[in-house]
């Protein structure tokens, strides 16, 4: 239920207000402080609360990127409901331009965390205690991780009725069908029902317009089918829906050299890549082994035998 005033981290927020709140996370080890700021924007009139959140791992920066221009295009003031906005969520990664919390954790394999948990699970604590229990979705933004480059896709469970509906509405290239990991945040919010999507794009450490515009258009595109947003669609890009998939891994070890592109549709015995050793004497083809659409790569020149290189559709439509 919409309510006149929602009350956030202690602050009451009233219809129609325009509030930046900062979330103290933790205490440095030389005592300063370390805020994360909130951005709300409530409408008058009764709607649903989005979150938009970015940066969970702090080296994925094309969904900060997407959350800011949100608010600098103003996407947050909707014609009804709540936008919460949160561009930097693991301020920790982002200064240090790396992935995982200073405690070394993955904050999204430690939810919903505990108060007295390591550092990462404290603050996993403190956004399920304090942000949570006021939002209905929540659209979190990542990239690839490392050096894996994703096209433009949204994942969630297809099997979730809820999920497949807002997916289809975003409009990214692609829909991945895939179950949400224990001790994620998409896995915990589902528990408390809340329907949560995982936009992916790109790669950490990187700017990539395609995938930041396609970000920015599928939060127009939710905020419109969630009734908070009039006018058009911002994209009519329908999304490729990958139902099953797999991952092609190196057949040897060495420096690969890619030879598609990403985010297509690829027939059988295409040469994907080349893996070569330095000494001109090995050189091998990789080749699709099956129609498929490539939807990540791995963009990283050296290889072990075993990596994951390409993750392929086996059923698309
Ligand atoms: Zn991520």
């Amino acid at each position: 239920m919409y309510k006149d005033k929602i009350n956030l981290l202690g602050t009451d927020i009233k219809r129609g207000e325009h509030v930046t709140l900062e979330m103290e996370i933790a205490k440095l080890h030389n005592r300063s402080s370390v805020k994360i700021p909130i951005i709300i924007e409530r409408s008058k009139k009764d709607g649903p609360v989005v979150l938009f959140m970015a940066g969970v791992h702090g080296d994925e920066i094309n969904g900060v990127e997407i959350v800011r221009r949100i608010i600098k295009e103003k996407i947050n003031k909707t014609a009804m409901g709540t936008v919460i906005c949160i561009p930097v969520f693991n301020v920790f990664g982002f200064l240090n331009l790396s992935r995982e919390f200073p405690d070394g954790r993955d904050l999204n394999r430690v939810f919903p965390g505990s108060a007295n948990g390591s550092l990462a699970s404290q603050f996993a604590h403190q956004f399920m205690k304090s942000i949570v229990p006021i939002v209905d979705y929540v659209f979190d933004y990542h990239t690839g991780g490392a050096a894996r480059v994703n096209a433009s896709q949204i994942r969630c469970d297809i099997s979730d009725e809820k999920s497949i509906e807002l997916a289809k509405a975003f409009g990214a290239d692609f829909i991945v069908n895939s179950k949400s990991i224990p001790k994620s945040i998409r896995y915990t919010l589902k528990k408390h029902n809340i329907s949560a999507l995982l936009y992916e794009g790109g790669m950490a450490k990187n700017f990539d317009e395609h995938i930041i515009q396609s970000g920015f258009d599928g939060a127009k595109n939710v905020l419109r089918f969630l009734k908070m947003r009039t006018g058009p669609k911002a994209t009519d890009n329908k999304s490729v829906l990958v139902k099953k998939s797999k991952w092609i891994r190196a057949p040897y070890s060495g420096m690969f050299h890619v030879k598609i592109k990403n985010g297509q549709w690829i027939t059988k015995k295409t040469v994907l890549g080349i893996i070569t050793d330095p000494y001109a004497e090995f050189e091998k083809k990789i080749v699709a082994p099956i129609d498929c659409y490539v939807f990540c790569v791995n963009n990283f020149p050296i290889v072990n035998r075993g990596d994951a290189i390409f993750h392929v559709s086996l059923e698309a439509e």
